[in-house]
């Protein structure tokens, strides 16, 4: 294993391999961004423009002309993220210690005590609590010009204690890397910091705290392969440098010198490994939509019944038809539902393994009022856009992202919206290497279990596994022009008459239409449109489609995670059952749901009775029973007291 450290990282050397141009104050005062004279002279290494004159350069040190990200100090960092004046460094007392004596052109002591006069800061790392947007957060910032931005053990402790402190608070988690890894000098005390940052961030994932790490030139190493890969968002700045070893020890090791795109954001971006990247002008405002989007998950407004009208459901003249109009190219996808229903949408990438599918688009979002994780397929429009995203035809790494983000949804307690729309998966035998089936069948389980609401809504072609993998809900709502089927037509007439011809003639006999499939039982709900279809009116046909998830969503709020659970599995238990057994099961199941209910009234009067020796009437273990019902059982977060004047933030816009 290549853990490396100080200056081990290929160009990310931190003894003066930084370009010599860039002054770096012992002691930045705190005016320093608005500074005019730090830009004096400073060219940009990649474009060479000159950047004294450039307000981007002073202020986020970012260049006008090309927008090369110039390294960042902490302190810069904090100004720029928080709230005025609303740090709260955290102090750890110990500094670093030198446990093995070491030393090669340089004591490591000596190295210390110029790093301090250096950066004015005691370690490589900042800790505390400041305020993004008026939301508090605990932050972990990075100080590269710090021996490299190493973690060594006093790193790696100020990381915890930080994490920690954010588990204790029930506060978001924010870190800003910027580092070469492990600190060598401190030896295997320095590596085993891995260890402990990796299970600190692990308790602030048992405890449901939002964690959004935020990776910048370089992240290598030690600090990528643990705590910093482990947080719920990954973004990172433009063009960064982030692997786990350094281009020049992979080329030392390989005896090839890697291309020269293949450890930057957007190479991990294409391969699934983050979520997205900011440039570092919107940073702020993407980390602020986040935490306002996972800061208050319910403020419905209330408003009157009137407003949510219904239109009566125009089914259409026939099967056939049907087919065509979810199949029309104007129809409506996901990408017109999320411009009209979510205004404020953060979008997800990747699977954390290997791609980022464009067919399947997840993401945090605010419906009505709801911040809702929302997964999604995506047809595309046009040629160019139906052909990147394959028709919504959704492959492995769809359906991972797509599990990714409900697991995402279950530890934020956020509740689940899908849209479902696709001819089916991606059917080719790269796929099945990939794990195409077991993808599928990940999403289903994984739905099955989430603790929170989760509405689907077929938009358009709900074709066969590919498309029920997004669709174990407790509320199934199906536009009343789309249509949901084990096959498609064509398929279907090719196997069974060889003839895909026949696909207007099995069209009806399959029963894919949205009254058939009420009719059957398989989904809630029918979604009106507007006159002719949605394509007719996209807009209108989002709104009602909103409606209808939001009164879905209401009604489903007031639900305890465990029953909702429950609920789910009977659901989907009772379809296909013979109607008489399912009366049967349901009437059965009802009496023991009585019963228990019964017994845990009868045990909390009991509890209440005046007497000393309470009869054991319930048998083994009443309390149990009591204690179960009595339970807090929410499947929602409760939004906390929103500061009155909250400030309003951008929509987020990660690429
Ligand atoms: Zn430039």
């Amino acid at each position: 294993m290549a853990v490396h450290g100080v200056g081990a990282g290929g160009e990310t050397q931190s003894d003066g391999a930084l370009p010599s141009t860039l002054p770096t104050p012992p002691d930045e005062a705190p005016r320093a961004l608005s500074s005019h004279d730090d830009a004096a002279g400073v060219t940009c290494p990649r474009c060479g423009a000159e950047q004294t004159e450039s307000s981007a350069y002073r202020r986020y040190r970012v260049c006008e002309r090309c927008s090369h990200h110039f390294p960042f100090s902490a302190r810069r960092r904090l100004e720029l993220l928080l709230d005025e004046g609303s740090f709260r460094e955290v102090h750890h007392a110990g500094a670093a210690i030198d446990p093995l004596l070491f030393s090669d052109r340089v004591p490591y002591s000596e190295r210390l005590s110029q790093a301090r006069d250096k950066t004015g800061l005691d370690e490589a790392v900042l800790i505390g609590s400041g305020r993004i947007n008026g939301r508090e957060c605990v932050l972990a910032v990075f100080e590269f010009e710090f021996l490299g931005g190493s973690m060594g053990t006093v790193v790696g402790e100020k990381v915890a204690i930080a994490l920690e402190l954010a588990v204790e608070k029930r506060l978001p988690f924010v870190s800003v890397a910027a580092s070469g890894g492990a600190r060598m000098q401190e030896g295997m005390l320095s590596l085993v910091q891995m260890a402990k940052t990796s299970a600190a961030a692990m308790r602030l994932h048992r405890e449901g705290v939002p964690f959004i790490s935020v990776l910048t030139d370089p992240t290598t190493g030690g600090v990528y392969a643990s705590f910093a890969s482990q947080g719920d968002v990954l973004l990172a700045e433009p063009r960064a440098l982030i692997g786990f070893a350094g281009p020049r020890v992979i080329e030392q090791l390989t005896g090839r010198k890697p291309p020269e795109d293949a450890q930057t954001a957007e190479y991990l971006l294409q391969h699934g490994q983050i979520d997205g990247i900011l440039d570092r002008r919107k940073l702020r405002n993407g980390v602020a939509t986040l935490l306002q989007l996972l800061g208050s998950p319910w403020n419905v407004s209330p408003r009157g019944e009137q407003e949510l009208y219904r239109p009566e459901v125009q089914p259409p003249a026939s099967a056939w038809e049907a087919v065509e109009l979810a199949r029309h190219p104007e129809r409506p996808t996901t990408r017109d539902y999320v411009r009209c229903m979510l205004p404020y949408f953060f979008e997800l990438h990747g699977d954390r393994l290997s791609a980022d599918d464009p067919a399947a688009i997840c993401g945090v979002g605010d419906l009505g009022g709801i911040t809702v994780m929302l997964i999604a397929q995506e047809r595309g429009h046009g040629e160019e856009d139906r052909k990147r995203r394959r028709g919504g035809r959704m492959t492995p790494e769809g359906y991972r992202k797509a599990a990714r983000a409900m697991r995402l949804a279950a530890s934020w307690r956020l509740p689940v919206v899908t849209l479902i729309d696709t001819p089916g998966a991606q059917l080719d035998v790269d796929s099945e290497a990939r794990g195409l089936a077991p993808s599928i069948s990940q999403c289903l389980a994984t739905m099955s279990i989430l603790p929170v609401p989760v509405v689907a809504a077929v938009i358009g072609e709900g074709g066969s596994g590919g498309a029920l993998a997004l669709g174990v809900a407790d509320r199934i709502l199906m536009q009343q022009n789309a249509i949901y089927s084990v096959i498609a037509p064509e398929g279907a007439a090719a196997i069974l008459y060889h003839d895909a011809q026949k696909a207007r003639e099995l069209a009806h006999a399959l029963k894919l239409t949205a009254a058939d499939c009420k009719l059957l039982g398989v989904v809630d709900t029918l979604v009106p449109e507007p006159e002719g279809g949605a394509h007719q009116d996209p807009d209108y046909a989002a709104l009602l489609l909103k409606n209808f998830i939001l009164d879905a969503l209401v009604e489903l709020r007031r639900v305890g995670a465990n029953k909702l659970v429950e609920e789910r599995y009977r659901k989907f238990r009772r379809m296909g059952q013979q109607p008489a057994a399912s009366r049967r099961e349901t009437f059965s199941r009802d009496m023991e749901e009585l019963q228990k209910r019964l017994g845990g009234a009868l045990a909390q009067v009991l509890e209440h009775w005046p007497h000393r020796d309470k009869p054991s009437v319930l048998g083994e273990q009443p309390s149990t029973v009591a204690g179960l019902l009595a339970a807090p059982d929410r499947a929602v977060r409760e939004p906390p007291q929103q500061a009155p004047n909250s400030p309003t933030v951008e929509g987020s816009d990660d690429n």
